[in-house]
């Protein structure tokens, strides 16, 4: 079992993160935050998807103005994303949204971080300090050779939190993202011996749903499976729906959550004897809208099958031009291939 890294619990909205609280799923959206009613549809879609905070980029007053709007109409905490301009934040903050994600260093002077800190404090709206290998400030980077290293990144992070700290500012989340797996670990291990507070883990601009799937699962998971890590965000160059599901495959596979389908199957080899692969992904498609958590198999032979995925509720393996349907590794009945999908999919939805 993984013992997570003690962190203070921070109040997000309707959600809690750090401290014993479950590890959250969040995601992005890509839709203009101006046209609220884009946005508002996108969050729906995606918190159908399982995404439990939602985040949307705040370029302006007309897009800031939006988000009392757009929150009304969401069931999930809401997140400002926003860059450099305080007047933008303040008005983020005044509109209701959940929480700022906001680099103090980057406001300005002091007199604004000042206003920002208070009107959130006011609001007890949190503030996540995201720091990425593009954003570490020039004098830090000269530093270290004008590379943003891991040790960099944590400067730079620790830098922010302080500046909130001296406005006694605590309501803090952190994120320290790379788009170098090796180097986001060591980012975030650095940074978790040094700050108590939860953290917000991704690799950042990690790529296409494939080559950033697994670069995601990599870097996260390791984390994750350190106990490091109170929320995560899977970036993709894709649909955000793919980074919420990414996001929980990353949480089911470390049992650190429970939601919907594990699926379990077997790579093919000689041994088998139905056309497999097919059956498989079918299964996988079919089984997307369970929310419920449960273990499906697909096995290539009755041989090795069954016992393999003993831990699976339910489940198939193939034979000759037939498959054994099996529950937590006992027999059901034997079925013809062309009826195999069916006949799994009548028997999972019983359960
Ligand atoms: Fe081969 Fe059977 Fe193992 Fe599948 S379950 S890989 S068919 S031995």
């Amino acid at each position: 079992m993984i013992k997570r890294r003690e962190t203070k619990v921070i109040k997000i909205g309707s959600q809690k993160i750090g401290g014993n609280n479950p590890i959250l799923v969040q995601s992005m959206c890509n839709t203009d935050t101006h046209d609220a009613a884009a946005t508002v549809k996108q969050i729906n879609a995606l918190q159908k998807a399982g995404c439990e905070i939602i985040r949307v980029a705040v370029l302006n007053m007309a897009a800031a103005k939006k988000l009392g709007q757009i929150k009304k109409q969401i069931q999930i905490p809401l997140v400002a994303d926003i860059h450099f301009d305080y007047q933008l934040a303040l008005e983020a903050i005044q509109q209701g949204v959940d929480k700022i994600r906001i680099n103090p260093g980057n406001i300005g002077s002091e007199d604004k971080i000042k206003m920002v800190v208070e009107a959130a404090k006011k609001k007890k709206v949190p503030i996540r300090i995201g720091v990425n290998s593009g954003s570490v400030e020039k004098r830090i980077l000269a530093k270290y050779k004008n590379k943003a290293t891991a040790l960099a990144l944590t400067e730079s992070a620790l830098y922010h939190v302080k500046l909130l700290e001296k406005f006694d500012f605590k309501d803090i989340v952190i994120s320290i993202k790379a788009s170098d797996v090796n180097r986001t670990i060591a980012a975030y291990q650095l940074l978790s011996k040094k700050v108590r507070y939860p953290l917000h883990l991704g690799v950042t601009e990690a790529g296409t749903k494939w080559i950033g799937t697994i670069k995601s699962a990599i870097g996260i998971g390791s984390l994750l499976n350190q106990g490091i890590g109170d929320t995560i965000r899977v970036s993709l160059t894709d649909d955000p729906i793919e980074e919420v599901r990414v996001g929980w495959e990353i949480l089911k596979d470390l049992r650190l959550r429970k939601r919907g389908r594990v699926l379990i199957s077997c790579p093919t080899c000689g041994r088998t004897q139905i056309n497999l692969i097919p059956l498989a992904q079918a299964v996988e498609k079919a089984t997307e809208h369970i929310t419920k958590p449960i273990t499906i198999a697909v096995m290539g032979c009755i041989v090795n099958g069954p016992g393999e995925a003993r831990e699976a509720d339910i489940g198939v393996a193939g034979g000759k031009g037939v498959g054994v349907i099996f529950k937590k590794g006992k027999t059901l009945r034997t079925v013809k291939e062309k009826d195999l999908l069916k006949e799994l999919l009548a028997e999972i939805n019983k359960l």
